[in-house]
């Protein structure tokens, strides 16, 4: 079969989305360059501004997050910088979590202060804390539906209330939740950001992030990612699409797995602590069981009473499980917020999130549940079934 042959067969559309690897599309003449350009008609001139598998990624969560609009972008704090730079500018105020995200933290703290943008820290568990520290110059609330490491979860409904009080919006990073297990959106939040490069992508191989949000919340947002070049690639949107085909199935398997996990953990002697919203004596178990529907996340943090030392012990020891400071693959690994995540906090700062040398963040995986208690049981000196 030549290739004038294959053309001329009547073919429909392919079930996977084609993969289009360009950077510039052909216009037929100069009207109609400028309308497209001008956005006066829909369609792609430029890969920046958008493109076919960006569109194609977007839509697909935007339905799962139910927000009338949704963006790629390079990476999760490339969806974090949109966030921020489409609702802030100089003058501005924001209220933020204290346990945001290392980097989300770094923007906050550093990048916006350059720009005029002061903020607050605070307890994102303490709606009161959010309000007292509301100003008339607050445009934006920013936490997490999850916090990294110890996986305190906000009450995203009353978080959203007490924003819209002050005439602020709220913005929340639900990286650790996903759509699956929370859609912020639907709970009052404003503008949604995921890390894509995690749970949703799932395989460790994509670097993404996405913006979700209300029409009202909208308005500079495409603007801001194509002037401040945190557009997304073709090929990223195009795997990271393939990858949330299984995300509901890879979510609730983790999360089974890390419940098991963490029950595990919770009744060996040599382990000083568990943090898990799923066991009945995380602080927001409760909440955590009514806001996500009976399912409580894929990662798991606990505490080896020898520290640092006995964290290299069990990672040696466990070699079957990788130490790769990220989260959400198909498979089992390990963090250590300590030496990754939290290191650029002072001492002082880790210790009042409860970050010490023998803290481990374990991101579970979908492997059968035998096979990872069994890794974890030739790991931890005296463990027991
Ligand atoms: C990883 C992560 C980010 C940043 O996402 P990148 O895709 O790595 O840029 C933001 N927030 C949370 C909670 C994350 O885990």
């Amino acid at each position: 079969m030549n290739g004038s042959d294959s053309q001329s067969r009547r073919t429909p559309r392919p079930l996977s989305p084609p993969l289009e690897l360009t950077a510039v599309w052909c216009c037929d003449d100069t009207d109609q360059a400028e309308a497209l350009l001008s956005g006066r008609e829909q369609g792609y001139v430029y890969q920046r501004d958008g493109h076919p598998n960006a569109d194609a990624f977007a839509a697909a969560c935007g339905k799962l997050h139910r927000t009338p609009r949704a963006i790629a972008t390079s990476s999760g704090m490339a969806a974090m910088a949109a966030g921020l730079l489409s609702q802030v500018q100089a003058g501005d105020h924001l209220v933020a979590s204290n346990q945001l995200y290392g980097q989300s933290h770094f923007l906050i703290g550093n990048e916006c202060r350059r720009l005029g943008i002061e903020h607050t820290l605070v307890d994102p568990t303490d709606p009161a804390a959010v309000d007292a520290a509301c100003t008339s110059a607050t445009r934006l609330v920013v936490v997490e539906t999850i916090a990294n490491p110890l996986l305190r979860v906000a009450n995203l409904e009353v978080l959203a209330e007490r924003a819209h009080r002050h005439g602020a919006r709220l913005l929340v990073d639900n990286t650790f939740a996903t759509p699956h297990l929370c859609q912020p959106a639907a709970l009052g939040a404003d503008l949604v950001v995921e890390s894509v490069s995690k749970l949703i992508n799932g395989h460790s191989d994509v670097m993404l992030g996405l913006l979700c949000g209300s029409e009202a919340a909208w308005e500079r947002v495409p603007a801001v990612v194509s002037a401040w070049g945190l557009a997304s690639s073709p090929l990223d949107c195009w795997l990271a699409l393939r990858g949330l085909h299984t995300l509901a199935l890879r979510a609730d398997k983790a999360s089974e797995n890390a419940l098991a996990i963490a029950h595990w953990l919770a009744s060996q002697q040599g382990v000083a602590r568990v943090d898990y919203p799923g066991l009945p004596q995380h602080p927001d178990h409760e909440l955590a069981a009514r806001q996500f529907g009976g399912s409580f996340g894929s990662v798991v943090t606990f505490e080896l009473p020898g520290g640092r030392g006995a964290v290299d012990a069990l990672f040696a020891a466990c070699p079957e499980i990788p130490f790769a400071p990220s989260l959400g693959d198909y498979c089992t690994t390990w963090s250590h917020p300590e030496s990754t995540s939290h290191r650029k906090l002072s001492l002082q700062e880790r210790d009042a999130l409860g970050i010490r040398g023998g803290t481990i963040r374990l991101s579970v995986g979908i492997e059968p549940v035998e096979q990872l208690l069994d890794q974890l049981r030739q790991g931890l000196p005296g463990s027991h079934a």
